[in-house]
């Protein structure tokens, strides 16, 4: 084995016994000792590799095998596997070991996938660059110098370095597609309750989304697939319908919002490469026209209202008392003020600005009124996708290629910027993927760019079936 596979080929190299599943998992191992040095993608590669690959290989010979038997999978720090430690990246969290299996997890466990280890990511994923993690800096296998987005940057590292064929990772307001196309993978972030949050460390819990960073879109179908489905312990997830119609590309209409994307701030070469995308899908048959989603020039402020609310209530159950760390103190507001302090700066800030926008004085000024842009910015939605009969709406990922590493830590605005083009996917409940779809070059390095694609409520299909157009994957 020369190359990282894709999902696709590793089923069939285990179905067709070219490969067994410990070869498989030797070659990821010994590409993670070469390479994560460097890259520091990894925060903890398992031991047990041996053992799990041992158990795949026994479902595999015994007939047994399901989707992704046998295949390895790196894994956000944030998903619940039972008895391994799980830190968000968060000292809070440094030692905390997980008492039970996220939803997804045990999905996986099920079908005998090989974790290969835990990714680094922004801590609590809280960021857009994986510098805020608590422990290390993750830097972009592109180029060193530059950060790999945020805040899933370990799990798209250590994709597109072929440390891992696939990956998980969570979505609140980017956090899968951005780095996703910082990197030059494909990110999903499915709809709102379509993936369990069930033992997903929460941030936005009426953002949140578990995700697939993969090398392909069938890929990101494939992982996709397995993870999906109701779950009676994550009470917003929904039985899946399966959508049998498969539209044409000549009877599928892009819509483009074109009075958002020509705006200050968008890197001239990633507008360049948006626009020649653009011609790429006509020229494939597919139907473009302009739409306007006027409420979608507030959802980046809104969002910024919104999720820290919903942080800071979610955060205050890290008080000592429950759970991870506890540092003594003379009194409990001594203690509880010792171990909350444990907290990085960037989560202290989210804390502080939910606080005060949810306090009696100000939470019609700031909460309500983000809440009513929510609402809007669905309306939006809704119309274009039926008044309009658009099947998707196209925009770049980001709104620049992989900075450096530094260059906007010190400036959160500057940083919360990077969502501007994520976050209204999030806002609305509704699907979106990106993928990688050119390069821009900056000093001299070719850095990749993302197309995203957002798509009505429940929709994964269409955004697989555009997606695997696009990239001549049919
Ligand atoms: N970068 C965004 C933020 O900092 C999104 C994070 C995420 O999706 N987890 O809030």
């Amino acid at each position: 084995m020369k190359d990282n596979l894709t999902l696709k080929e590793a089923q069939e190299a285990l179905s067709k016994r070219r490969i067994s599943v410990h070869e498989l998992c030797k070659f990821y191992s010994e590409r993670i000792k070469e390479k994560n040095g460097d890259i520091s993608a990894f925060l903890e590669v398992f031991e047990d590799l041996e053992k799990q690959a041992k158990e795949a290989q026994k479902s595999i010979d015994e007939g047994e095998a399901s989707s992704l038997t046998g295949i390895p999978l790196a894994i956000k720090d944030n998903i619940l596997i039972k008895d391994r430690k799980v830190s968000a990246a968060s000292a809070m969290l440094e030692d905390f070991v997980a008492p039970y299996d996220s939803t997804v997890a045990g999905k996986l466990k099920k079908e005998k996938t090989v974790f290969l280890g835990r990714t680094n990511m922004d801590e609590f994923a809280m960021g857009a660059s994986t510098e805020k993690s608590a422990f290390i800096i993750t830097r972009n296998p592109n180029d060193t110098s530059r950060v790999p987005g945020g805040s899933s940057g370990g799990s798209a590292a250590a994709v597109s370095s072929g440390m891992a064929p696939a990956a998980l990772g969570s979505d609140t307001g980017g956090s899968v597609r951005q780095p996703a196309s910082f990197c030059g993978c494909v990110g999903l972030k499915p709809t709102y309750g379509a993936v369990s949050r069930f033992g997903l460390i929460a941030m936005g819990s009426s953002l949140d989304q578990i995700g697939p960073l993969t090398q392909t879109v069938t890929d990101s179908e494939i992982l996709f697939e397995s993870i999906a489905g109701r779950d009676p312990f994550d009470g917003t997830t929904y039985e899946r319908e399966a959508f049998k119609e498969e539209k044409k590309p000549k009877d599928t209409v892009v819509g483009v919002p074109w009075h958002l994307i020509r705006q200050d701030g968008v890197d001239k070469e990633v507008l360049e490469v948006f626009k020649k995308n653009i011609s790429e899908l006509e020229k494939l048959g597919y139907k473009t026209k302009e739409v306007k989603l006027p409420q979608l020039e507030y959802t980046l402020s809104a969002y910024y209202v919104l999720v820290q609310a919903e942080i800071s209530s979610n955060m205050a159950r890290f008080d000592g008392m429950r759970y991870g760390a506890k540092v003594e103190g003379k009194d409990l507001l001594e203690e509880y003020m010792k171990t909350r302090a444990l907290f990085g700066k960037e989560v202290k800030r989210r804390i502080m600005v939910g606080t005060y926008v949810l306090s009696a004085g100000y939470y019609d000024t700031y909460y309500n009124k983000a809440y009513t842009v929510r609402k809007l910015a669905i309306s939006d939605f809704e119309r274009v996708f039926s008044k309009d009969k658009v099947d998707v709406v196209a925009f770049p990922t980001s709104p620049t290629p992989a900075f450096k590493v530094g260059e906007k830590n010190e400036d959160p605005v500057q940083m919360y910027m990077a969502d501007v083009f994520t976050v209204p996917a999030n806002i609305a409940g509704v699907p979106a993927i990106s993928i990688p779809s050119g390069t821009v070059v900056k000093e001299g390095k070719e850095l990749p760019s993302g197309l995203q694609f957002m798509a009505p409520w429940k929709r994964e299909d269409v955004l697989f079936s555009v997606g695997k157009h696009f990239k001549k994957e049919v």
